[in-house]
């Protein structure tokens, strides 16, 4: 085998020739023996760890939202008491206090429309 060539071998599947080498020449040098650019274990690993992390990832989201949706109900709920609360609170709140709970009941309003997709 040419030093310069790729070292993995790839299984061919055929009865006579079951595996035969990379053809490609090996441009990268790991432990004396050469790899193509497919072939280096190191990239192959770069690339495995990348995955590994990516599906970590997608599980994470899919976690977060599925306590999201466990939640929810009660999320709704809670922010619907709030929201009488806040009404309530609104008849004798005066000047800043007014306006804020204005702005707090604006938000919650909207929160509850979009939950239950009015
Ligand atoms: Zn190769």
């Amino acid at each position: 085998m040419n030093r310069e060539q790729c070292c993995k071998k790839i299984y061919t599947g055929s009865w006579s020739q079951t595996s035969r080498s990379c053809s490609r020449a090996g441009t990268v040098e790991r432990d004396g023996k050469f790899y193509c650019k497919q072939h280096d274990p190191v990239r192959i690993k770069e690339k495995q760890e990348k995955d590994r992390l990516e599906r970590e990832q997608v599980w994470e989201e899919r976690r977060r939202i599925k306590k999201l949706e466990k939640a929810a109900p009660e999320l709704l709920e809670a922010l619907k008491a709030a929201e009488r609360e806040l009404e309530d609170w609104m008849s004798v709140a005066k000047g800043d206090d007014e306006e804020k709970t204005r702005m707090t009941l604006v938000t919650i309003k909207k929160a509850i429309k979009k939950a239950e997709g009015e």
